[in-house]
């Protein structure tokens, strides 16, 4: 199988507010999106490496990020756009031809390759699968974000992580469909598979350490890791 990474590192970090925008912060000595990208270099299987940055970033992400950290798997730097979606669309426009796409947040650094293996084995048997872990709290539905309106069972409730894997055929017909459809609602891949895709997404077990570095409660807790994730 012939596979692509896609890293998105083109958001803005609202809900951070630091001046750095939040996946080139420095946490263990070095930017946060580093950490997933040299993970991804490292792996044979990975044939070649997308980085969706915003426009304004891609100098400094093609001479301190790639170029400083031996990044040659980096083939392209596509600029992003307005939303999530918007820069996942434009990652896959670069990569017609692959067989398979491992779309990562650039803002979760800690990948294992233990994880990244049993995506690979996943991908091959089901077409379409995803790091989940099993939520810890209770969650609630609120419409009104005032009252509860119901409680789904816990043990029915997973947390939806990156790496999201996919046939590229399926994950590029799933999001063209979603893009005539409006791509309203859409805040990971999965979910437009799940739409558009007419096939089943598996759930891959992923790890409690794989966190999305989004309010300041996560950078000390990733200083944490940092250590036991730097190659
Ligand atoms: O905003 P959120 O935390 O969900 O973003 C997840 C990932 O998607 C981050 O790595 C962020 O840089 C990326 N993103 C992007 N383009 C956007 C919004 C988010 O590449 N327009």
């Amino acid at each position: 199988m012939d596979c692509t990474a896609i890293v998105l590192a083109a958001g803005n970090s609202r809900r951070l507010n630091t001046e750095t925008k939040k996946q080139y912060l420095d946490i263990g000595g070095m930017p946060v999106v580093a950490y997933s990208l040299q993970r991804f270099q490292k792996q044979e299987f990975i044939k070649r490496i997308v980085l969706v940055a915003g426009p304004e970033d891609i100098e400094y992400c093609q001479e301190q990020i790639v170029g400083r950290y031996g990044l040659t798997k980096v083939e392209q730097i596509v600029p992003g756009g307005e939303e999530r979606y918007d820069s996942v669309y434009a990652g896959l426009r670069a990569c017609s031809g692959t067989d398979t796409v491992f779309i990562h947040d650039g803002a979760r650094p800690f990948i294992s390759d233990e994880l990244l293996a049993a995506l690979y084995a996943d991908v091959a048997r089901y077409r379409a699968c995803i790091a989940a872990v099993p939520v810890k709290d209770t969650i609630k539905i609120s419409l009104d974000g005032n009252r509860i309106d119901r409680t789904p069972d816990r043990s029915t409730v997973w947390q939806a992580q990156t790496p999201q894997v996919f046939s590229y055929d399926l994950i590029r017909r799933a999001y063209r469909a979603a893009s005539q459809a409006g791509a309203y609602g859409i805040t990971d891949d999965a979910s437009c598979v799940e739409r558009y895709g007419n096939t089943p997404v598996h759930l891959t077990p992923g790890s409690y350490e794989n966190i999305k570095i989004t309010t300041r409660e996560d950078l000390a807790v990733a200083s944490v890791f940092a250590e036991k994730y730097t190659l």
